[in-house]
Protein backbone atom coordinates (compact mmCIF):
# COMPACT_ATOMS: atom_id res chain seq x y z
CA UNK A 1 0.00 0.00 0.00
CA UNK A 2 1.68 3.21 -1.19
CA UNK A 3 -0.66 5.86 0.13
CA UNK A 4 0.35 7.12 3.20
CA UNK A 5 -1.71 5.97 6.40
CA UNK A 6 -1.58 8.34 9.47
CA UNK A 7 -1.45 6.62 12.97
CA UNK A 8 -5.16 8.27 13.76
CA UNK A 9 -7.26 9.79 10.96
CA UNK A 10 -9.42 12.55 11.69
CA UNK A 11 -12.20 11.02 8.49
CA UNK A 12 -12.13 7.94 6.67
CA UNK A 13 -14.86 7.86 4.03
CA UNK A 14 -15.34 4.38 2.83
CA UNK A 15 -16.75 4.13 -0.75
CA UNK A 16 -16.05 5.95 -4.08
CA UNK A 17 -19.10 7.28 -6.02
CA UNK A 18 -20.50 10.37 -6.37
CA UNK A 19 -21.68 10.53 -2.54
CA UNK A 20 -17.90 9.06 -1.57
CA UNK A 21 -16.12 12.12 -3.89
CA UNK A 22 -18.46 14.51 -2.49
CA UNK A 23 -17.68 13.82 0.90
CA UNK A 24 -13.96 13.86 0.22
CA UNK A 25 -13.78 16.88 -1.68
CA UNK A 26 -15.77 19.23 1.12
CA UNK A 27 -13.80 17.15 4.31
CA UNK A 28 -10.42 17.93 1.76
CA UNK A 29 -11.15 21.56 1.29
CA UNK A 30 -12.19 21.89 5.21
CA UNK A 31 -8.64 21.14 6.09
CA UNK A 32 -9.71 17.43 7.57
CA UNK A 33 -7.25 15.65 5.16
CA UNK A 34 -9.22 12.53 3.99
CA UNK A 35 -8.50 9.65 3.27
CA UNK A 36 -11.03 7.39 0.64
CA UNK A 37 -11.15 3.86 0.95
CA UNK A 38 -12.52 3.79 -2.70
CA UNK A 39 -13.37 0.27 -3.11
CA UNK A 40 -11.45 -2.15 -5.75
CA UNK A 41 -13.88 -1.05 -7.91
CA UNK A 42 -13.71 2.51 -8.06
CA UNK A 43 -15.99 5.37 -9.33
CA UNK A 44 -18.65 2.80 -8.47
CA UNK A 45 -21.95 2.84 -10.67
CA UNK A 46 -21.73 5.44 -12.88
CA UNK A 47 -18.38 3.37 -14.41
CA UNK A 48 -21.22 0.87 -15.36
CA UNK A 49 -22.75 3.35 -17.95
CA UNK A 50 -22.37 5.63 -21.18
CA UNK A 51 -24.00 8.70 -21.11
CA UNK A 52 -25.19 10.82 -18.00
CA UNK A 53 -27.15 13.69 -18.80
CA UNK A 54 -28.87 14.57 -15.50
CA UNK A 55 -25.73 15.70 -13.45
CA UNK A 56 -25.91 19.50 -13.58
CA UNK A 57 -23.08 21.29 -14.96
CA UNK A 58 -22.46 19.25 -17.99
CA UNK A 59 -25.07 20.42 -20.83
CA UNK A 60 -23.81 18.54 -23.26
CA UNK A 61 -23.96 15.65 -20.92
CA UNK A 62 -21.13 13.09 -19.90
CA UNK A 63 -20.01 9.49 -20.03
CA UNK A 64 -20.18 8.20 -16.96
CA UNK A 65 -16.35 7.08 -16.33
CA UNK A 66 -15.52 10.79 -17.01
CA UNK A 67 -17.74 12.12 -14.99
CA UNK A 68 -16.20 9.57 -11.90
CA UNK A 69 -12.95 11.07 -13.03
CA UNK A 70 -13.26 14.14 -12.48
CA UNK A 71 -15.08 13.91 -9.48
CA UNK A 72 -11.57 12.06 -8.10
CA UNK A 73 -9.65 14.60 -9.85
CA UNK A 74 -11.47 17.29 -8.35
CA UNK A 75 -11.11 16.12 -4.64
CA UNK A 76 -7.43 15.00 -5.00
CA UNK A 77 -6.62 18.66 -6.05
CA UNK A 78 -7.04 19.45 -2.27
CA UNK A 79 -5.01 16.87 -1.13
CA UNK A 80 -7.72 14.04 -0.39
CA UNK A 81 -5.41 10.75 -0.48
CA UNK A 82 -6.59 7.50 -1.88
CA UNK A 83 -6.76 3.14 -1.17
CA UNK A 84 -8.19 1.47 -4.17
CA UNK A 85 -8.95 -1.41 -2.22
CA UNK A 86 -11.77 -2.54 -0.50
CA UNK A 87 -12.27 -2.36 2.89
CA UNK A 88 -12.85 -5.88 4.75
CA UNK A 89 -13.88 -4.95 7.89
CA UNK A 90 -15.14 -1.95 9.86
CA UNK A 91 -15.50 -1.59 13.75
CA UNK A 92 -17.20 1.09 15.00
CA UNK A 93 -16.89 2.59 18.76
CA UNK A 94 -19.77 3.41 20.40
CA UNK A 95 -18.71 5.44 22.52
CA UNK A 96 -18.06 9.68 21.69
CA UNK A 97 -14.42 10.14 20.99
CA UNK A 98 -13.86 6.35 20.61
CA UNK A 99 -11.58 5.70 17.56
CA UNK A 100 -13.38 3.97 14.24
CA UNK A 101 -11.37 1.26 13.02
CA UNK A 102 -11.45 0.69 9.37
CA UNK A 103 -9.20 -2.66 7.96
CA UNK A 104 -7.75 -2.41 4.40
CA UNK A 105 -5.29 -4.78 3.12
CA UNK A 106 -4.80 -6.46 6.33
CA UNK A 107 -4.07 -3.18 7.69
CA UNK A 108 -5.86 -1.45 10.57
CA UNK A 109 -6.74 2.19 9.49
CA UNK A 110 -7.73 3.99 12.65
CA UNK A 111 -10.27 6.87 12.76
CA UNK A 112 -12.07 9.53 14.44
CA UNK A 113 -14.90 9.86 12.13
CA UNK A 114 -15.93 7.35 9.43
CA UNK A 115 -18.44 8.33 6.34
CA UNK A 116 -20.23 5.53 5.13
CA UNK A 117 -20.82 5.44 1.15
CA UNK A 118 -20.47 1.97 0.06
CA UNK A 119 -23.26 2.66 -2.52
CA UNK A 120 -26.37 -0.18 -3.34
CA UNK A 121 -25.78 -2.72 -6.42
CA UNK A 122 -28.78 -3.23 -8.51
CA UNK A 123 -29.84 -6.82 -8.68
CA UNK A 124 -28.93 -8.77 -11.71
CA UNK A 125 -31.20 -11.18 -13.67
CA UNK A 126 -28.11 -13.48 -13.94
CA UNK A 127 -29.00 -14.50 -17.29
CA UNK A 128 -26.72 -15.05 -21.21
CA UNK A 129 -26.37 -11.70 -22.38
CA UNK A 130 -27.37 -9.51 -19.67
CA UNK A 131 -23.66 -8.34 -18.70
CA UNK A 132 -22.45 -8.09 -22.19
CA UNK A 133 -25.33 -6.00 -23.58
CA UNK A 134 -25.53 -3.58 -20.25
CA UNK A 135 -25.80 0.00 -21.14
CA UNK A 136 -26.45 -1.38 -24.64
CA UNK A 137 -29.85 -1.55 -24.26
CA UNK A 138 -30.07 -3.38 -21.05
CA UNK A 139 -30.33 -0.92 -18.33
CA UNK A 140 -31.07 -0.56 -14.49
CA UNK A 141 -32.08 2.89 -13.90
CA UNK A 142 -35.39 4.23 -15.94
CA UNK A 143 -35.10 7.71 -14.18
CA UNK A 144 -31.66 7.74 -15.84
CA UNK A 145 -31.99 6.09 -19.28
CA UNK A 146 -35.84 5.95 -20.34
CA UNK A 147 -35.54 9.16 -22.09
CA UNK A 148 -32.71 7.44 -24.36
CA UNK A 149 -35.75 5.04 -25.70
CA UNK A 150 -38.38 7.37 -27.77
CA UNK A 151 -40.67 5.16 -29.35
CA UNK A 152 -38.46 1.84 -28.82
CA UNK A 153 -39.87 -1.43 -28.01
CA UNK A 154 -38.85 -2.32 -24.55
CA UNK A 155 -39.68 -4.70 -21.13
CA UNK A 156 -39.46 -4.33 -17.55
CA UNK A 157 -38.47 -6.96 -15.57
CA UNK A 158 -40.16 -7.28 -12.24
CA UNK A 159 -43.73 -7.37 -10.25
CA UNK A 160 -42.60 -4.99 -7.13
CA UNK A 161 -43.80 -0.84 -7.30
CA UNK A 162 -40.54 -0.04 -8.75
CA UNK A 163 -41.05 -2.10 -12.06
CA UNK A 164 -44.80 -0.71 -12.12
CA UNK A 165 -43.26 3.34 -11.03
CA UNK A 166 -40.35 2.47 -14.14
CA UNK A 167 -42.57 1.10 -16.49
CA UNK A 168 -45.07 3.91 -16.57
CA UNK A 169 -42.29 6.49 -16.56
CA UNK A 170 -40.62 4.44 -19.68
CA UNK A 171 -43.93 4.34 -21.38
CA UNK A 172 -44.07 8.28 -21.90
CA UNK A 173 -40.87 8.02 -24.37
CA UNK A 174 -41.33 4.31 -25.48
CA UNK A 175 -43.03 2.90 -28.20
CA UNK A 176 -43.90 -0.43 -26.35
CA UNK A 177 -43.55 -0.97 -22.89
CA UNK A 178 -44.23 -5.13 -21.85
CA UNK A 179 -43.77 -5.87 -18.23
CA UNK A 180 -42.12 -9.31 -18.08
CA UNK A 181 -43.33 -10.79 -14.80
CA UNK A 182 -42.59 -14.81 -13.81
CA UNK A 183 -46.40 -14.35 -11.63
CA UNK A 184 -49.88 -14.12 -12.92
CA UNK A 185 -50.05 -11.97 -9.42
CA UNK A 186 -47.62 -8.89 -8.70
CA UNK A 187 -46.36 -7.62 -5.55
CA UNK A 188 -46.88 -4.16 -6.68
CA UNK A 189 -50.15 -2.17 -4.70
CA UNK A 190 -52.68 -1.95 -5.98
CA UNK A 191 -52.89 1.80 -7.34
CA UNK A 192 -49.46 1.06 -9.14
CA UNK A 193 -50.44 -1.98 -11.00
CA UNK A 194 -54.00 -0.08 -11.95
CA UNK A 195 -52.17 3.07 -13.06
CA UNK A 196 -49.52 0.65 -15.37
CA UNK A 197 -52.07 -0.78 -16.98
CA UNK A 198 -54.17 2.16 -17.49
CA UNK A 199 -51.07 2.98 -20.33
CA UNK A 200 -52.03 2.30 -23.43
CA UNK A 201 -48.57 1.13 -24.48
CA UNK A 202 -47.71 -0.95 -21.46
CA UNK A 203 -48.74 -4.52 -21.61
CA UNK A 204 -48.58 -7.36 -18.95
CA UNK A 205 -46.38 -10.65 -20.01
CA UNK A 206 -47.07 -13.60 -17.29
CA UNK A 207 -46.12 -15.64 -16.20
CA UNK A 208 -42.64 -15.44 -17.83
CA UNK A 209 -38.87 -14.82 -17.27
CA UNK A 210 -36.56 -13.48 -19.38
CA UNK A 211 -34.01 -16.52 -20.39
CA UNK A 212 -31.33 -14.67 -22.18
CA UNK A 213 -31.04 -11.19 -23.92
CA UNK A 214 -29.71 -11.35 -27.55
CA UNK A 215 -28.11 -8.63 -29.75
CA UNK A 216 -29.14 -6.98 -32.87
CA UNK A 217 -27.00 -6.62 -35.88
CA UNK A 218 -25.48 -3.48 -34.40
CA UNK A 219 -24.66 -5.42 -31.51
CA UNK A 220 -26.82 -3.68 -29.50
CA UNK A 221 -30.12 -5.28 -27.47
CA UNK A 222 -32.09 -6.95 -30.37
CA UNK A 223 -34.52 -9.24 -28.60
CA UNK A 224 -35.55 -11.29 -25.20
CA UNK A 225 -35.80 -14.78 -24.84
CA UNK A 226 -38.58 -15.07 -22.55
CA UNK A 227 -39.53 -19.07 -20.91
CA UNK A 228 -43.25 -19.80 -19.51
CA UNK A 229 -42.67 -20.30 -15.94
CA UNK A 230 -45.69 -22.55 -16.11
CA UNK A 231 -45.53 -24.64 -19.62
CA UNK A 232 -41.93 -24.19 -19.78
CA UNK A 233 -42.08 -22.88 -23.91
CA UNK A 234 -40.24 -20.01 -24.78
CA UNK A 235 -40.86 -16.55 -26.89
CA UNK A 236 -39.03 -13.94 -28.52
CA UNK A 237 -39.50 -10.59 -27.90
CA UNK A 238 -38.11 -8.25 -30.26
CA UNK A 239 -36.70 -5.07 -28.34
CA UNK A 240 -34.18 -2.56 -27.92
CA UNK A 241 -34.83 -1.26 -24.40
CA UNK A 242 -34.81 -3.92 -21.43
CA UNK A 243 -35.11 -2.39 -17.70
CA UNK A 244 -34.56 -5.00 -14.91
CA UNK A 245 -36.22 -3.55 -11.81
CA UNK A 246 -36.41 -6.27 -9.49
CA UNK A 247 -34.53 -4.54 -6.53
CA UNK A 248 -31.16 -3.36 -4.86
CA UNK A 249 -29.22 -4.61 -2.49
CA UNK A 250 -27.58 -2.21 -0.38
CA UNK A 251 -23.53 -2.85 0.17
CA UNK A 252 -24.17 -2.79 4.21
CA UNK A 253 -22.66 -6.06 5.10
CA UNK A 254 -19.50 -4.61 6.98
CA UNK A 255 -21.95 -2.40 9.77
CA UNK A 256 -25.00 -4.23 9.58
CA UNK A 257 -24.80 -5.86 12.88
CA UNK A 258 -23.50 -2.39 14.45
CA UNK A 259 -25.58 0.05 13.05
CA UNK A 260 -30.07 -0.03 12.39
CA UNK A 261 -30.58 -1.13 8.47
CA UNK A 262 -34.52 -1.30 7.33
CA UNK A 263 -36.13 -4.72 5.65
CA UNK A 264 -33.72 -4.44 2.64
CA UNK A 265 -30.69 -3.13 4.21
CA UNK A 266 -30.53 0.61 3.87
CA UNK A 267 -28.65 2.33 6.61
CA UNK A 268 -30.74 4.12 8.74
CA UNK A 269 -29.93 7.87 9.40
CA UNK A 270 -31.60 10.55 12.04
CA UNK A 271 -33.50 13.09 10.18
CA UNK A 272 -32.57 14.84 7.53
CA UNK A 273 -28.95 14.40 8.62
CA UNK A 274 -26.18 12.02 7.85
CA UNK A 275 -25.80 10.89 11.26
CA UNK A 276 -26.21 7.26 12.30
CA UNK A 277 -26.95 6.01 15.81
CA UNK A 278 -23.20 6.08 16.30
CA UNK A 279 -21.31 8.59 17.20
CA UNK A 280 -18.63 10.30 14.38
CA UNK A 281 -20.37 7.47 11.78
CA UNK A 282 -22.28 9.03 9.03
CA UNK A 283 -23.55 7.50 5.88
CA UNK A 284 -24.57 8.61 2.56
CA UNK A 285 -26.10 8.10 -0.79
CA UNK A 286 -27.37 5.19 -1.88
CA UNK A 287 -26.31 3.14 0.96
CA UNK A 288 -29.09 5.03 2.69
CA UNK A 289 -31.57 5.96 -0.33
CA UNK A 290 -34.01 3.32 -1.16
CA UNK A 291 -36.65 6.49 -3.04
CA UNK A 292 -34.33 8.16 -5.40
CA UNK A 293 -31.22 6.91 -5.99
CA UNK A 294 -29.60 9.33 -8.14
CA UNK A 295 -26.09 10.51 -8.84
CA UNK A 296 -27.04 14.04 -7.58
CA UNK A 297 -28.97 12.91 -4.96
CA UNK A 298 -25.75 10.68 -3.78
CA UNK A 299 -23.36 13.69 -4.54
CA UNK A 300 -25.42 16.16 -2.11
CA UNK A 301 -25.84 13.45 0.81
CA UNK A 302 -21.72 12.90 0.60
CA UNK A 303 -21.83 16.70 1.00
CA UNK A 304 -24.21 16.52 4.10
CA UNK A 305 -21.88 13.96 5.53
CA UNK A 306 -18.72 15.73 4.96
CA UNK A 307 -20.40 18.72 7.16
CA UNK A 308 -21.97 16.25 9.84
CA UNK A 309 -18.65 14.81 10.47
CA UNK A 310 -16.32 18.38 10.37
CA UNK A 311 -18.96 19.54 13.35
CA UNK A 312 -18.53 16.73 15.23
CA UNK A 313 -14.84 16.56 14.62
CA UNK A 314 -15.38 20.38 16.19
CA UNK A 315 -17.42 19.83 18.76
CA UNK A 316 -15.52 16.45 20.19
CA UNK A 317 -11.89 17.00 19.98
CA UNK A 318 -9.27 14.35 21.30
CA UNK A 319 -7.45 16.81 22.66
CA UNK A 320 -9.15 19.84 24.50
CA UNK A 321 -6.76 21.91 22.91
CA UNK A 322 -7.23 20.94 19.48
CA UNK A 323 -10.00 21.60 17.14
CA UNK A 324 -8.76 18.42 15.19
CA UNK A 325 -5.49 16.63 14.61
CA UNK A 326 -3.21 18.62 12.51
CA UNK A 327 -1.01 17.16 10.00
CA UNK A 328 2.23 18.31 10.60
CA UNK A 329 3.99 17.88 7.26
CA UNK A 330 1.28 20.27 5.76
CA UNK A 331 2.11 22.49 9.48
CA UNK A 332 6.02 22.58 8.14
CA UNK A 333 4.39 23.32 4.44
CA UNK A 334 3.11 26.31 5.99
CA UNK A 335 6.31 27.26 7.75
CA UNK A 336 4.71 27.29 11.21
CA UNK A 337 5.59 24.92 14.61
CA UNK A 338 3.47 22.23 14.82
CA UNK A 339 2.85 23.99 18.25
CA UNK A 340 1.29 26.53 16.80
CA UNK A 341 -1.17 25.20 14.16
CA UNK A 342 -3.49 23.30 17.04
CA UNK A 343 -4.35 27.27 18.05
CA UNK A 344 -4.93 28.20 14.48
CA UNK A 345 -7.24 24.92 13.74
CA UNK A 346 -9.46 25.98 17.10
CA UNK A 347 -10.17 29.17 15.04
CA UNK A 348 -13.38 28.18 13.02
CA UNK A 349 -12.56 26.80 9.06
CA UNK A 350 -14.34 28.71 6.36
CA UNK A 351 -16.07 26.01 3.87
C1 LIG B 1 -26.33 1.42 -15.24
C2 LIG B 1 -26.63 2.61 -14.36
C3 LIG B 1 -26.79 3.85 -14.93
C4 LIG B 1 -27.05 4.95 -14.13
N1 LIG B 1 -27.21 6.17 -14.73
C5 LIG B 1 -27.44 7.26 -13.97
C6 LIG B 1 -27.60 8.55 -14.56
O1 LIG B 1 -27.56 8.69 -15.79
N2 LIG B 1 -27.83 9.60 -13.73
C7 LIG B 1 -27.91 9.45 -12.36
O2 LIG B 1 -28.09 10.44 -11.66
N3 LIG B 1 -27.78 8.24 -11.78
C8 LIG B 1 -27.55 7.15 -12.55
N4 LIG B 1 -27.45 5.93 -11.96
C9 LIG B 1 -27.56 5.83 -10.51
C10 LIG B 1 -26.22 6.28 -9.86
O3 LIG B 1 -25.18 5.55 -10.44
C11 LIG B 1 -26.24 6.06 -8.37
O4 LIG B 1 -27.36 6.69 -7.80
C12 LIG B 1 -24.96 6.63 -7.73
O5 LIG B 1 -23.82 6.10 -8.34
C13 LIG B 1 -24.93 6.34 -6.24
O6 LIG B 1 -23.76 6.87 -5.73
P1 LIG B 1 -23.11 6.33 -4.39
O7 LIG B 1 -21.91 7.17 -4.19
O8 LIG B 1 -24.12 6.26 -3.33
O9 LIG B 1 -22.71 4.81 -4.69
P2 LIG B 1 -21.98 4.04 -5.86
O10 LIG B 1 -21.86 4.84 -7.10
O11 LIG B 1 -22.68 2.73 -5.94
O12 LIG B 1 -20.52 3.83 -5.29
C14 LIG B 1 -20.26 3.01 -4.20
C15 LIG B 1 -18.79 2.76 -4.14
O13 LIG B 1 -18.49 2.10 -2.92
C16 LIG B 1 -17.51 1.13 -3.17
N5 LIG B 1 -17.55 0.11 -2.13
C17 LIG B 1 -18.53 -0.77 -1.85
N6 LIG B 1 -18.15 -1.58 -0.84
C18 LIG B 1 -16.91 -1.17 -0.49
C19 LIG B 1 -15.96 -1.61 0.48
N7 LIG B 1 -16.21 -2.65 1.31
N8 LIG B 1 -14.78 -0.96 0.57
C20 LIG B 1 -14.50 0.09 -0.24
N9 LIG B 1 -15.35 0.54 -1.18
C21 LIG B 1 -16.53 -0.09 -1.28
C22 LIG B 1 -17.85 0.60 -4.55
O14 LIG B 1 -16.73 -0.01 -5.13
C23 LIG B 1 -18.24 1.88 -5.26
O15 LIG B 1 -17.10 2.49 -5.81
C24 LIG B 1 -27.18 4.80 -12.73
C25 LIG B 1 -27.05 3.54 -12.16
C26 LIG B 1 -26.77 2.45 -12.95
C27 LIG B 1 -26.61 1.10 -12.33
Amino acid sequence: MDTEVRETENVVIVGSGPAGYTAALYTSRADLDPLVIEGFAWGGLLQQTTDVENYPGYPEGVMGPQMMQDLRDQAARFGTRFITDDATKIDLADEAGGLHTVTVGGKEIKARAVILAMGAEPKKLGVPGEDELAARGVSYCATCDAAFFRDHETIVVGGGDTAMEDATFLAKFAGKVSIVHRRDEFRASAIMLDRAKAMDNIDLVTPYVVQSFEPGENGSLGKAVLENTEDGSTKELPVTGAFVAIGHKPNSHLVADQLPVDDEGYLLVEGRSTKTKLPGVFAAGDLTDRIYRQAVTAAGTGCMAALDAEAFLRDTPIDPEAHWTPDPSRVEEAGQAVADSAAVAAEPTAR
